[in-house]
């Protein structure tokens, strides 16, 4: 064997379990991510509503947590599966989501929904390819992770000294204008075999609106830009639950990362909704709208403050570091995002 077949060789067998894994990506049922943990302990779960479960995050920001267990992770069981929304901000983390899982159903996990890319919702995405479930987001979801996702990899792995798998959507949700009754007839009639609405024909029937767990419906709705340019609502049918990402904060800081007026927009939206429970990204589940008024609450704060600021040419810098005060001092972590906030929102509303 020449030098340069032996080597080749060599690389092969040290590189060939990452290159399938970006060939196969999380189609591959062999890559077991939990497997190197042992047995984990698993997390609390709260039945909030008949079948949907809340694994309520900590109210930590994710670097300066001890477990990366900060963003809500909801599973809804129907008769004949489970998805998962949202998994953590990291491997672990996620294996402990899905020990959780099992301590309450044994049937199979059929989705993985992010609500958005933000590094404490999709890194615990890997732990579940073992399940080969399918992978579902916005459909501008793959772009803000082209941009983001090595970066926050590279941190999260410096953080804990793991492999962090990228893990992408397989199946993608378009935005749309909402739907007259009779298209909303038409696309019942649509059903497919997978429990999956096609919403058109040829290539966009990978993109869905909806999906099945036998007689428990999740409609997903993408939305424009607000928190990010990408966030994904999931509504429970069966129990008119909601399940909002970081389109819903309570009690952790709002972090802006898309548009403000246009999170405010889609805010007002929410409000005419018939919703019985309200899952924020971040804090409790609650029986009233209090996560949606607080958060709009606060940007409208913010949107005032900053306009005035704006208009008198004060300055992004002395802006972030003044403006909005009582208004961060009613949440926590807002030392850490709010100034954050208002350069975000400086930045938008400057241009007008
Ligand atoms: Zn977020």
């Amino acid at each position: 064997m020449s030098l340069f077949h032996y080597l080749t060789l060599t690389w092969l067998m040290i590189c060939w379990p990452t290159l399938s894994i970006a060939a196969e990506g999380q189609e591959s049922a062999a890559t077991d991510w939990c497997s190197r943990y042992g047995k984990l302990a698993p997390l609390a779960a709260v039945e909030v509503a008949s079948g949907v479960f809340l694994i309520e995050g900590q109210l930590e920001e994710v670097f300066a947590s001890s477990h990366g267990h900060v963003a809500n992770v909801t599973f809804i069981v129907g008769e004949t599966g489970v998805a998962v929304i949202d998994t953590g901000a990291n491997v672990k983390v996620g294996c402990r989501i899905h020990r959780t899982i099992r301590q309450h159903t044994n049937l199979p996990i059929r989705y993985v929904i992010n609500t958005h890319v933000h590094l404490d919702h999709i890194f615990g995405n890997a732990a579940f390819v073992s399940d080969t479930p399918i992978f579902i987001a916005h459909e501008k979801f793959p772009t803000a992770l082209a941009a983001k996702g090595r970066h926050y990899q590279a941190r999260l792995e410096a953080k804990w000294d793991a492999p962090q798998p990228i893990i992408s959507p397989t199946r993608l949700v378009r935005r749309q204008k909402p739907m007259s009754p009779k298209q909303q007839n038409r696309a019942k009639s649509k059903k497919d075999d997978s429990g999956l609405d096609s919403v058109q024909p040829g290539p966009a029937a990978k993109r869905i609106k909806s999906i099945v767990l036998g007689k428990r419906v999740l409609q997903l709705e993408a939305l424009e830009k607000g928190h990010t340019d990408h966030d994904l609502l999931v509504l429970d049918v069966k129990t008119n639950t909601l399940v909002a990402g970081d389109v819903l904060f309570d009690t952790h800081c709002p972090v802006i990362d898309g548009s403000l007026l246009g999170w405010r927009q889609i805010l007002t939206n929410l409000r005419s909704r018939r919703v019985s429970i309200f899952i924020p990204g971040h804090g409790s589940a609650r029986r009233t709208p209090q996560a949606l008024e607080n958060t709009d609450r606060y940007l409208a704060r913010v949107e005032t403050e900053v306009r005035v600021a704006v208009h008198k040419q004060l300055g992004m810098m002395k802006a972030s570091l003044s403006l909005a005060q009582a208004e961060s001092h009613r949440w926590k972590l807002c030392d850490i995002f709010h100034a954050r906030n208002i350069i975000s929102a400086y930045a938008e509303l400057e241009w007008e």
